[in-house]
């Protein structure tokens, strides 16, 4: 059976990956910390024994093992080891208040190297049951919008500012932002798109530390951590306010010209 550069370089990764595991395990080890509660290090000297804690690490080691491979068979939008080492780091991640309530992390989907990445607010209650973002009826637009531009939606990437439901649909508070904003840069890091579209007055006043309308913002090329960021209305809000959709696809063809794709005749 032929395996092909992309799985050796999985392969390549999570082995850099449990190995740096064993190592930082070694370490605090070596540094008289004994087990991991919660994933915080809790200082040994009540330890008994360096075989307690060597078993500890290696069980510790193996549920990162596990993880991994968990993350590796079914999570979505970890096609490349750069995403799989975000996702990874993530875990199941209860860093904020809105992990306890979800049903699924909603970390990404798409191409893991596209030129084009669009950015939501978070993930609703259909997003929350499958796991992937943007495949309730406001998803279902996003794609056809996607199409518009000439790309399939397996060609671009798509993530949300938070990864986990906020209940009721309510919009994302600045502590929850706060912790997961780190993951979404780190995606966009790994992804490296050409473009990023902001997706809602959300996600663009987030991204852009900026409190100007979307309606004065959106059309207008910014600068998103060295990558250009076009603003533009949310495809649920489009579904609410159909006349807006001429604008709105108005800023998808700027996108389509800094792309080099030729807008379809319509
Ligand atoms: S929203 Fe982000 S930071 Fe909060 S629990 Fe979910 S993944 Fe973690």
């Amino acid at each position: 059976m032929q395996v092909s550069e992309g799985a050796h370089e999985t392969t390549r990764e999570l082995e850099r990956i449990r190995a740096e595991a064993r190592a930082h395990l070694e370490w605090l080890r070596d540094a008289g910390v004994g087990e991991i509660e919660g994933g915080r290090a809790v200082s040994t000297s009540t330890a008994t024994s360096t075989s307690t804690s060597t078993s500890t690490a290696t069980a510790t080691a193996t549920a990162t093992a596990a993880s991994t491979a968990a993350v590796t068979n079914g999570e979505k939008g970890c096609g490349s080891p750069a995403l799989l080492a975000v996702r990874t780091e993530l875990g199941d991640c209860a860093r904020c208040k809105l992990g306890p309530g979800r049903t699924k992390l909603v970390f990404g989907v798409g191409n893991p190297s596209a030129e084009l990445m669009f950015v939501g607010e978070g993930p609703g209650a259909d997003e929350d049951q499958q796991g992937e973002p943007f495949v309730g009826k406001a998803g279902q637009l996003l794609t056809k919008m996607i199409e518009a531009m000439g790309y399939r939606r397996e060609e671009v990437y798509i993530a949300n500012v938070v990864k986990c439901r906020p209940p009721g649909n309510r919009d994302p508070e600045p502590d929850e932002i706060a912790a997961c904003e780190p993951f979404l840069k780190a995606q966009i890091a790994a992804v490296r798109p050409k473009v990023v579209v902001a997706l809602g007055r959300f996600a663009v006043q987030t991204l852009l530390r900026d409190p100007t309308p979307i309606t004065k913002q959106r059309g207008r090329w910014r600068d998103y951590e060295g990558v250009k960021l076009m603003p533009t209305f949310h495809p649920a809000y489009l579904l609410r306010n159909p006349p807006e959709k001429a604008r709105a696809w108005q800023d998808l063809q700027l996108v389509m010209k800094e792309l080099g794709k030729v807008p379809p005749v319509r």
